[in-house]
C-alpha cells in the first residue's frame, strides 16, 4: 500500500531530511509535553492544598489530551505521508503544526517542522525531476538543448571537409534513434527511452 501506483523507488534527498526533522520534532514535542505535564502536575498537587485543585486538574487533563492529540495528528498527517512518498500532502499540515508549535512556545519542534516544510517543497520538485538513471528521469538541467540557437558562424568556405572526422553518432540500441551526448556524465542518453545507452 505504500507509495503511489507506479511511483519510482527514488526518494528525493530533501524528503529524507524532512522525514528526520519531523521525527526529531515529534521527539522534542513528546519531551516537552511530558515536562509540561510534570510541572503542571506539581502545580496541581500544590493547588490541592489551597482548595483550587479542581480547576487546575481540569486544565491539566485538557493540556495533556491536546498534547497527545497533537502528537498523533503530526504522526498521521506529516510523518506517515512523507514515509509513503506523499510529500505534497504533508506540506500544509507540517506548516500548520510548525506555527502551532511556535505559538505554544515549543520553539525547537516549531523550527524543526518549519525547516521540514521547506524541505518538503524541495522534495516535491526533486520528485518531479529525478536525476538521470532513475525510471522516468531526465538529465538534470537538460545540458544539451536539441534545438539550441547556434551562434552565428562567420562565412565559411563551403564543402570544406573537416580534417578530423566527427565522432560517429551513437544510436540507441533499443529504438534506433540517435542518442544525445551528455558531457556532464560523459555518456550518451536516449530521450525517447529516457535511459543511457
Ligand atoms: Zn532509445
Amino acid at each position: 500500500m505504500y507509495g503511489q501506483p507506479g511511483a519510482p523507488s527514488y526518494v528525493p534527498p530533501s524528503a529524507s531530511t524532512a522525514k528526520t526533522l519531523i521525527l526529531v520534532g515529534l521527539i522534542f514535542q513528546l519531551i516537552f509535553a511530558i515536562l509540561f505535564l510534570l510541572v503542571l502536575g506539581v502545580i496541581a498537587f500544590l493547588a490541592a492544598a489551597v482548595g483550587v485543585f479542581s480547576i487546575i486538574a481540569v486544565f491539566y487533563v485538557i493540556i495533556g489530551l491536546i498534547g497527545f492529540i497533537f502528537l498523533f495528528l503530526i504522526w498521521t498527517l506529516c510523518y506517515k505521508p512523507v514515509r509513503e512518498g506523499r510529500y505534497e500532502a504533508a506540506r500544509t499540515p507540517t506548516l500548520i503544526f510548525a506555527i502551532l508549535s511556535l505559538i505554544t512556545v515549543n520553539i525547537i519542534a516549531g523550527v524543526l517542522y518549519l525547516v521540514a516544510y521547506v524541505k518538503l517543497g524541495d522534495a516535491v520538485r526533486e520528485q518531479q525531476t529525478p536525476p538521470p538513471g532513475y525510471p522516468g528521469g531526465a538529465p538534470m538541467m537538460s545540458p544539451v538543448a536539441p534545438y539550441a540557437a547556434q551562434p552565428a558562424a562567420p562565412m565559411q568556405p563551403p564543402a570544406a571537409p573537416a580534417p578530423a572526422a566527427a565522432p560517429a553518432p551513437v544510436v540507441c540500441p533499443k529504438c534506433g534513434r540517435p542518442a544525445t551526448f551528455i558531457p556532464q556524465y560523459n555518456r550518451y542518453y536516449c530521450y525517447t527511452d529516457q535511459q543511457y545507452v
